[in-house]
């Protein structure tokens, strides 16, 4: 690595522990959430020539109309999941791979589905390029999982969708402590809703409100319903 290089490498080390330190400061309690943010360089996974805006915490926008999400809502999608080391999780909607990639840090294996093949190919190609092993990309419509892979110990949606299929839910292991996040509302506004496996039932509750791009396919919306581009200011 050249001096030039070294210096841009030892400035993202330092605007993202300040990142961490923001999120610490915010609403992040996970220790290990925070650690895993840390470890991850995000600057790989922005568009060319938005490195320098990497480590803000907002939204940014990668190709395909689509975007990878704010640092604050990665973290607290990721707090809620409540990962544990041995899980096996689902992701739809793999964009840029940052979610994958923060979530790579915390399971076992992750199994990302994605509609877009060159989001899914250039997201392949960055979480090789930064050592990451466990995070298996598929191109299709994931709006009913991937059934292929289930059981699942936890799910996480990064699209907005109008409801969440029983498809999904399916696909979740039904022992106590399994878990999926979701962004389900309409193109406005979604509320994170949070499904968990408890005394012997799922049960669904509220933990904020975000605003993400649409999920499209069997279980989203039709892109004519919703337009491109995406709605200003979705995550
Ligand atoms: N998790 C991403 C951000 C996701 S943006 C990150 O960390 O960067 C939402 C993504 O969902 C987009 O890439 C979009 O193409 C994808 N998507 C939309 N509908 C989908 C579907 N039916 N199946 C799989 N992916 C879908």
């Amino acid at each position: 690595m050249n001096e030039a290089n070294s210096r841009a490498t030892n400035t993202f080390k330092q605007q993202r522990d300040e990142l961490v330190r923001h999120l610490r400061r915010s609403v992040i309690r996970d220790e290990a959430v925070l650690a895993a943010i840390g470890a991850v360089p995000r600057e790989a996974f922005v568009e060319p020539g938005m490195e320098p805006d990497a480590y803000q915490d907002h939204a940014l926008p990668i190709s395909c109309n689509q975007t990878i999400s704010q640092p604050t809502v990665v973290a607290k999608m990721t707090s809620e999941l409540a990962v544990t080391p041995d899980a096996h999780v689902l992701e739809i909607g793999t964009g840029s791979g940052y979610q994958a990639a923060v979530l790579s840090h915390l399971a076992r294996s992750i199994v990302s589905v994605e509609l877009h093949a060159d989001l899914a190919r250039r997201a392949e190609e960055v979480l090789k390029s930064i050592g990451v092993e466990n995070v298996e990309i598929h191109v299709a419509d994931g709006s009913t999982g991937w059934p292929d892979a289930a059981p699942y110990d936890r799910i996480i949606v990064t699209a907005a969708m109008p409801e969440i299929p029983a498809a999904l839910i399916r696909q979740l292991r039904p022992v106590e402590g399994s878990r999926l996040i979701a962004p389900v509302g309409d193109q406005q506004a979604q509320q994170l809703l949070r499904v968990d496996f408890h005394k012997g039932k799922w049960r669904t509750r509220p933990v904020g409100h975000v605003r993400f791009v649409p999920l499209r396919g069997t279980a989203g919306w039709s892109t004519t319903e919703w337009g491109d581009p995406p709605p200003r200011g979705a995550l």
